[in-house]
């Protein structure tokens, strides 16, 4: 075994279907009084109902989160936050909203508690991207990091198919570069490893059936498991390759990831088969091809076509990934990154 530094990151975490009835007593072990729920204008009524469920714990309702965490935005809900008196937040939503949270503690460190309801993992990261005039950047504190995660499966029922898949593939994503990530050790491994099963046994069960509670309990546990890796070990070629593609082309985030995932990890493969051994072997022996195959028999996207990207801009977006590459187990080469980009956006197996 290779000597390793392990940090984990505190976080009180509760599964289960009908865990949401959890959040008052939640609020009340934090020593908050006064929570501002937070959603997307699309979750609005499920963060409407959550607050008249909270009774007198419940400040309010700020519905107007959104991709990429907005600075604008993270203003005015600091505002309301003030004016109601809020003393603590309940993200009740995805990334977006998981990140208007983590961007109001930024900066009155507020307590947090997210009732995560995707299977992106931002919930149990210390990570926050946030966008002001166009430009993205991305910090790291513990202030960041939420105190309290409820997984609720009940509240996943209506994530809609092609987006739990999606999502699902995202998580996937995570703990695939936690296996071959510089800081990986033997506990981030067990962690992507038990993740990646557990959603690979999910998301058929909830293609089949989306209102299957017990697939969509086990998807979101392998969720938390790829989101702690993700928020443990540092990222590699394939995140690199996705923030580029969504920061500079637009291309949304979750549906890139699952598109990408089988052939950066084909091309991490070639210099990392050992550790990626035990993951190769739930996808037929072969980590890029069967993860290719196990997305196309869910119905997800397999090609950056299909998601508006134009042949054209293949080559600034080769020119763009390696530029400040990320560490790799595979060296980044401009021809191998066009190459692979080719194959990514006509569609086509990993090779
Ligand atoms: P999202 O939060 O943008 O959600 C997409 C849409 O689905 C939203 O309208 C949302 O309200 C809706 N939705 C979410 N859950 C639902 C449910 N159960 N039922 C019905 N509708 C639901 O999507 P996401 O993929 O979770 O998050 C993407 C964002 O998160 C990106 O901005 C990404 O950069 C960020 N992210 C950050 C980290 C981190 O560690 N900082 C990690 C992962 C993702």
């Amino acid at each position: 075994m290779q000597a390793f530094t392990y940090t984990a990151n505190p976080a009180r975490i509760i599964v289960g279907p009908g865990s949401l009835a959890r959040v008052a007593d939640e609020i009340r072990q934090l020593g908050c009084s006064r929570a501002l729920v937070l959603s997307t204008p699309f979750q609005r009524e499920q963060a409407e109902q959550l607050n008249r469920a909270l009774g007198e714990l419940g400040a309010g309702v700020f519905s107007k989160a959104a991709m990429h965490t907005p600075v604008e935005v993270t203003q005015q809900a600091m505002v309301i936050f003030t004016e109601v008196g809020a003393d603590c937040v309940v993200a009740l939503g995805g990334g977006s909203t998981i990140g208007l949270g983590k961007a109001i503690a930024y900066r009155n460190d507020t307590p947090q508690i997210v009732v995560a309801t995707t299977y992106a993992g931002s919930e149990v990261t210390p990570i926050l991207g946030q966008t002001e005039k166009g430009m993205k950047t991305t910090l790291k504190d513990a202030s960041i990091l939420p105190e309290v995660v409820i997984y609720d499966a009940e509240l996943t029922l209506g994530l809609p198919v092609a987006m739990s898949v999606t999502s699902g593939l995202n998580a996937i994503a995570h703990a695939v570069e936690g296996l071959y990530a510089k800081e990986r050790n033997p506990i981030t491994a067990l962690m992507a490893l038990e993740g990646i099963r557990g959603l690979k046994d999910a998301l058929p069960a909830l293609v089949e059936r989306p209102d299957n509670v017990e697939a969509r309990n086990n998807a979101l546990y392998g969720a938390w498991l790829c989101g702690t890796v993700l928020g443990t070990v540092g990222m590699a070629l394939h995140h690199k390759l996705c923030h580029m593609l969504g920061g500079s082309f637009g291309l949304p985030h979750a549906e890139t990831h699952a598109i990408m995932l089988p052939h950066t990890a084909a091309y991490n493969a070639l210099a990392a088969a050992d550790v990626l051994a035990p993951a190769a072997a739930l996808f037929n022996g072969e980590l890029g091809g069967g993860l290719y195959d196990f997305a196309k028999s869910l119905g997800a996207p397999v090609a950056l076509k299909e998601l508006g990207l134009v042949e054209a801009d293949l080559d600034r977006a080769a020119d763009l990934a390696v530029q400040n590459p990320y560490w790799n187990p595979q060296p980044v080469e401009r021809d191998a990154i066009r190459a692979l980009l080719q194959r990514a956006w006509g569609g086509l197996r990993p090779e």
